[in-house]
């Protein structure tokens, strides 16, 4: 949705302060087992959020509606203020992430899962802001491959490259935009 200046970039605030809060809340009672569950379950979140954004991007952004129709303000002006409220996503987050694993696995691996997932969603947001924000400005190689990857979302008139910090799931799902079916269509 479109958001103010303010709530755009708090997110890039509070997010490393919710991750701090999540690595810090179980540090006391940390044994050599909790703390490499705890990496375990961080690791598996970063892959799980890197899931979570090819899957939001490609079907609930693009596919569901009233949602589809927002992301179609950031399709039609990169460089405007769209985004979800930090309220929102740490919240919808905490609850599709953190709950059930708590439930599940336990406190511990649920609050590493969910600092994974964050920090996942917060590099996400970074690597958004700098491929848009930033295009005029020289970046790492990194960014730059992204952006040409990301622009070929935006731009091709093919469906594809959902995901914007890796395109490990395009890949396996058949959707990466190959640079020779843009060149076939312009
Ligand atoms: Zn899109
Ligand atoms: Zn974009």
């Amino acid at each position: 949705m479109q958001l103010s200046k303010f709530s755009y970039y708090s997110d890039f605030v509070a997010y490393p302060l919710v991750l701090i809060a999540l690595a810090a809340i179980n540090i006391n009672h940390i044994t050599w087992v909790s703390g490499a569950e705890w990496l375990g379950a961080g690791m598996a979140g970063l892959v799980l959020w890197s899931l979570m954004e090819y899957v939001l991007h490609r079907i609930a952004l693009h596919r569901m509606p009233y949602l589809s129709p927002m992301h179609g303000l950031h399709h039609a002006a990169p460089l405007a203020f769209i985004g979800t409220p930090t309220w929102l996503s740490v919240s919808i987050l905490g609850i599709a992430i953190l709950g059930p694993a708590w439930a599940r696995f336990g406190f511990n691996v649920a609050d590493g899962l969910t600092f994974g997932v964050m920090l996942g969603y917060w590099w996400y947001g970074v690597v958004h802001h700098v491929i848009h924000h930033r295009a005029n400005q020289s970046s790492p190689a990194y960014f730059n491959t992204l952006r040409a990857w990301h622009m070929r979302h935006h731009f091709s008139p093919r469906g594809g490259n959902f995901g914007v910090t890796t395109s490990v799931w395009d890949h396996i799902f058949g959707t990466a935009i190959r640079v020779r079916d843009k060149a076939a269509v312009s």
